[in-house]
């Protein structure tokens, strides 16, 4: 046994047992309580025992059991597939076993864990569905507790459900192809309507809202979902996109969501990395949306996985445009964007009454051309500014907006990473902010955020951005002196 992989010393199996004959040898209480746990099974019963006592024959009369009243003898094991030997007496017990070990009938005996074949598990019963709990004879207690435990667990009518579930197995095998398609209609099955009509008792619907699932499915094709990842923490993830992931045939990705993100998708899905990265386009933008289409067409669930919020900056436009152009069913389940995990890792307020009352998100990209964009007529009005993919122009935007008239001594935070454990943040203001260009260190993604709602964010974790552009400007006197 090694420390990170036990073994189990008895392998636990299901043993078929229909119709058979299984045998109790044994007139006590030792016997009774065999002879109930058996009871859960479609066994036949057969109960060696001379002098059983009253509370055994009552209950052999009660269940229809078969009585044999004579001493132990081997014959008795013919035709049996299972022996107990639960007579109370170790010596007879031990005749038992060995008498079943020469005829290959498997054996147990009640409470000498050494002379056992097999153990007989604690028994959570939701037929055909069912749970056993075994401890390999070292705690009838704990299997006890384990069993109850799982017992609160499971909903009565699970077993009813796994029941139609067999009735169903043949018609979705014959109508959905193997894979993708059969796995979503027995995950539809037993978590949706059929399971909740079960719930509700109704055996009729469930039956109909089974039929139903299975030619909805049939019928299925395509579906992409374009699914906001978060700013890269794997918790920051919605319940409905780690949904979608795990019912993904396959997972697209952009190079900014993290490998754990990714991993947080169904484990034999496939996985295509499309790149863009700034400076390294694995693919371009129109070989990505025909990609989407070409997927969608061949009847996969696809998760389009992009960083923050698909809407943001995410070229999303694009590809929704292409797959309604190809008919595709889609949908967008929105993510946290950067510019909000960036507030939270400043605990910045993004609006502040008297102070801020609009936010702006926009990249600094646009800031090249003569004329000024709107946005910095609204930063100039007092909007909280969020500036995505900005650090390779962050003096343009700077003085860009100083020259506008933003004054100088604006407040900007920047994070690096941000909601990540890597994550570094920067403080300053609208004259320390080209600073960033020269920072060849920040390789990770680099949130700006520009306004006088920045000051009220806390500093506390931040190292100043203006501290390298001091320490150059010291030095550049220095040698001018
Ligand atoms: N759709 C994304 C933005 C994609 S554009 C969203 O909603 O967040 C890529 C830019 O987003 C990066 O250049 C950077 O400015 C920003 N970004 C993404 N993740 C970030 C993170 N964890 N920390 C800081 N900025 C991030």
């Amino acid at each position: 046994m090694t420390k990170d992989n036990p073994r189990l010393n008895a392998f636990p199996v299901f043993m078929r047992v229909e119709g058979e004959a299984v045998l109790i040898v044994g007139g006590g209480d030792e016997a009774l309580a065999k002879a109930r746990l058996l009871s859960q099974s479609s066994a036949r019963l057969r109960i060696v025992a001379e002098a059983a006592e009253p509370a055994l024959l009552d209950w052999i009369s009660a269940n229809g059991a078969e009585h044999v009243a004579e001493s132990w003898s081997p014959v008795l094991l013919a035709g049996a597939v299972l022996a107990f030997a639960a007579t109370g007496n170790e010596a007879l017990d031990r005749i038992v076993v060995a008498d079943a070990r020469a005829a290959g009938v498997p054996v147990n005996a009640v409470d000498r864990p050494e002379l056992c074949d097999f153990f007989t598990p604690a028994i959570v019963n939701r037929a055909p569905l069912a749970v056993a709990i075994g401890t390999e004879g070292a705690g009838p207690v704990l299997a006890q507790m384990v069993r109850a435990r799982i017992d609160g667990l499971l909903s009565p009518s699970l077993g009813p459900l796994a029941a139609l579930a067999n009735s169903f197995r043949d018609a979705a095998e014959h109508l959905l192809p193997k894979g993708s398609a059969r796995r979503r209609f027995w995950r539809a099955f037993f978590s949706g309507a059929p399971a909740r009509a079960l719930e509700a008792g109704d055996a009729l619907e469930a039956g109909r809202a089974a039929s139903e699932l299975l030619s909805e499915t049939a019928e299925a094709t395509g579906h992409i979902a374009l699914v906001g990842a978060g700013p890269g923490a794997e918790d920051l993830l919605t319940l409905r996109a780690q949904r979608l992931l795990m019912e993904a045939d396959v997972i697209v990705h952009d190079a900014l969501v993290p490998e754990a993100v990714v991993a947080m998708g169904r484990r034999d899905a496939e996985r295509l990395g499309v790149g863009k990265r700034k400076g390294c386009h694995s693919k371009s933008q129109a070989e990505i949306n025909a990609l989407l289409v070409a997927l969608g067409r061949a009847g996969k669930r696809v998760v389009r996985l992009k960083s923050g919020d698909p809407l943001v900056f995410g070229r999303a436009g694009e590809e929704m445009a292409a797959l309604r152009e190809a008919g595709i069913a889609y949908e967008v389940v929105p993510g946290v964007t950067a510019a909000f995990a960036a507030a939270a890792d400043f605990e910045l307020p993004l609006t502040l009454r008297g102070v801020s009352s609009s936010m702006v998100f926009t990249t600094g990209h646009d800031l090249k051309g003569d004329t000024l964009p709107d946005w910095a007529k609204l930063a100039i009005s007092g909007a909280t500014v969020a500036v995505y993919m900005g650090r390779s122009v962050a003096a343009d935007v700077a003085s860009r907006l100083i020259a506008a008239g933003l004054s100088p001594d604006t407040a900007v935070a920047v994070v690096e990473n941000a909601s990540l454990p890597e994550r570094r943040r920067f403080h300053g203001t609208l004259a320390d902010l080209p600073s960033l260009e020269d920072r060849a260190d920040l390789t990770g993604p680099v949130m700006t955020v520009i306004g006088d709602a920045v000051a009220g964010a806390n500093f506390a974790r931040s190292e100043p951005l203006a501290a390298k552009r001091r320490a150059a400007a010291a030095a550049a006197q220095e040698t001018h002196a």
